[in-house]
């Protein structure tokens, strides 16, 4: 069991820069938060289908979530000098530009769900090579990987296409941008990634976790001429520096993992089979399929879940990534009007008792998995004089259950195992309503913690590992086990299949919007 005498001892601290906001969570070696802050940021949509963040505002609501959470451990009493380390964890595929010899931002960071690719990957799926990059770096060409968002910006923006030629363009995921900023920027020159980030960046070979000259070249992309972080393991003493300046000063950085990634490990994904789904802006589930990847000819991505330490394996998964989940119900709230807050919205989906005929295929940036359908458009079916707002909700929050289901299917395929039970995280898990509904349309029961902060918990357990808090993932076995939720189907089988067979008809039918 746990040592709680000795864990309740050392602290970690976790960075958790997502889509919408950035946290600082302070944990104890038991897994229990002490201290934490939050900050949401601002969200940028200059064109339909555009999705911008401003760099700066990255590293700086990272500092002072830092700076807030440390005063009010400090302020409990607790001292800082036995947080023991600090881990990161990211939003992934986010892509940012800057110049290596002053770390100006040469353009916004282009967040993973924009979509003004969308015409570039259908030129380069025509591009000799197209078929062979799945199954090097496990992902289909699509608008999603940083690659694409790299080759939009040589092309389209003067000042990153003039870096790159005269070799001073940086490249990296908000995990290598922070990194750098957190070590003091150009002074260490800390410019790294771990391999969770740099798989999904299209550039890394899936089997070596070294950079691919093959894929590299499909981008035009020069290996001499652009710099690209070093890869290294999730968990690591030395390859992530410290914090360079503040009430953290001097601690070591010793664990990073992307923010699906760090849920995997969050909710103790360590054995093949296990899996999570994560409802954050979006929703992604991770399937650990072990020590060598699966390449998915289901619709589903291979990546890597976690690489723990020189010594150990990296350990990959299948996933699920589905585009629009919590943004579906911060469109209701921020651009319908239909409540005041996110949290509202199971109340509003429970005033009817179904949806009313209605469906939702939340496709604003396209469907992700296991379809990806570029050219799809937000669409609402089965409107008629009956429907209200109520319906609408519904639509919108069973729309992720039923990508998930979607998902759930294609990875039985993949696998050859059907997942006995689902566990969960993420804002939108807050609803009951919806939880419930997720277990009705997959048949199988959904297993929700009471401490939803695994993503942040990931990173810490990351961190924590390479400083020896924990040696072993048994010692982890009994954290955030306490009160856990689990949802059991309550329809009958024939009902959750009918309900997914008109999904499935409304995705047919969103194809091919013009635009
Ligand atoms: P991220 O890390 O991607 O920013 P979070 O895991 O913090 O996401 O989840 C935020 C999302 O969850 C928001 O899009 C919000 O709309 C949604 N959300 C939060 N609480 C609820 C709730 N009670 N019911 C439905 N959706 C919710």
């Amino acid at each position: 069991g746990l040592d709680e005498k000795r864990l309740k001892k050392f602290y970690i601290g976790s960075i958790d820069q997502g889509t919408t906001s950035t946290r600082f969570i302070i944990f104890d070696g038991t897994g229990t938060p002490v201290a934490q802050h939050q900050i949401e940021f601002t969200q940028k949509y200059p064109k339909s289908g555009w999705h911008e963040h401003v760099p700066s505002e990255l590293i700086q609501t990272v500092r002072e979530c830092m700076e807030k959470a440390t005063e009010a451990f400090t302020k409990d009493g607790h001292d800082v000098k036995d947080i023991k380390a600090i881990g990161i964890t990211n939003q992934r595929e986010t892509t940012l530009v800057w110049d290596s010899e002053t770390g100006e931002p040469l353009y916004n960071a282009i967040a993973w769900p924009d979509t003004r690719t969308k015409g570039l990957v259908r030129e380069l799926k025509e591009q000799k090579g197209a078929d062979q990059l799945q199954d090097i770096c496990g992902l289909p060409l699509s608008t999603y990987p940083s690659s694409v968002k790299l080759f939009w910006l040589l092309r389209n923006v003067d000042a990153v296409k003039k870096a790159y030629d005269e070799e001073r363009l940086a490249f990296g995921t908000p995990d290598t941008w922070l990194l750098w900023h957190l070590n003091g920027g150009k002074k260490k020159n800390v410019f790294v990634t771990d391999a969770t980030n740099a798989s999904r960046t299209m550039f890394m070979n899936l089997h070596t976790l070294e950079y691919d000259d093959t894929t590299l070249s499909f981008f035009g992309l020069d290996k001499s001429k652009i710099k690209l972080p070093k890869i290294v393991p999730s968990s690591d003493t030395e390859a992530y520096g410290a914090i360079d300046e503040g009430l953290l000063k001097g601690i070591k950085i010793t664990g990073c993992l992307g923010d699906q990634s760090a849920a995997l490990v969050g909710q103790q994904g360590f054995s093949p089979g296990s899996a999570k789904n994560t409802y954050g802006t979006g929703c992604f589930l991770l399937y650990n399929v072990g020590d060598k990847p699966v390449i998915s000819k289901h619709g589903l991505l291979a990546t890597v879940a976690y690489h723990f330490g020189k010594q150990g394996k990296p350990i990959y998964a299948l996933e699920g990534s589905i585009a629009v989940a919590g943004s579906g119900v911060k469109f209701l709230v921020n651009n319908l009007g239909f409540t005041e807050s996110s949290s509202k919205i199971s109340d509003l989906a429970g005033t009817v008792k179904d949806n009313g005929g209605c469906v939702f295929v939340t496709a604003f940036s396209g469907l992700f998995a296991p379809y990806w359908i570029d050219d799809a458009k937000g669409t609402i079916f089965g409107i008629t004089q009956h429907t209200e707002r109520g319906h609408i909700a519904r639509a919108t929050l069973e729309a992720t259950c039923y990508q998930t289901k979607a998902i759930l299917d294609a990875m039985e395929l993949d696998s050859g195992a059907p997942l006995a039970e689902l566990a969960v995280d993420g804002g939108m898990s807050n609803s009951d309503l919806c939880m419930q509904t997720q277990a009705n349309i997959i048949g199988i029961p959904v297993d929700r913690p009471a401490m939803r902060e695994t993503t942040a918990l990931g990173a810490a357990i990351a961190a924590g590992f390479a400083v020896g808090v924990w040696k072993e993932f048994d010692e982890l076995r009994e954290i955030n086990q306490k009160d856990r939720m689990i949802f059991k189907p309550n329809v009958t089988k024939e009902e959750g299949a009918k309900m997914f067979k008109k999904w499935s008809r409304a995705v047919e039918m969103c194809r091919g919007w013009l635009d």
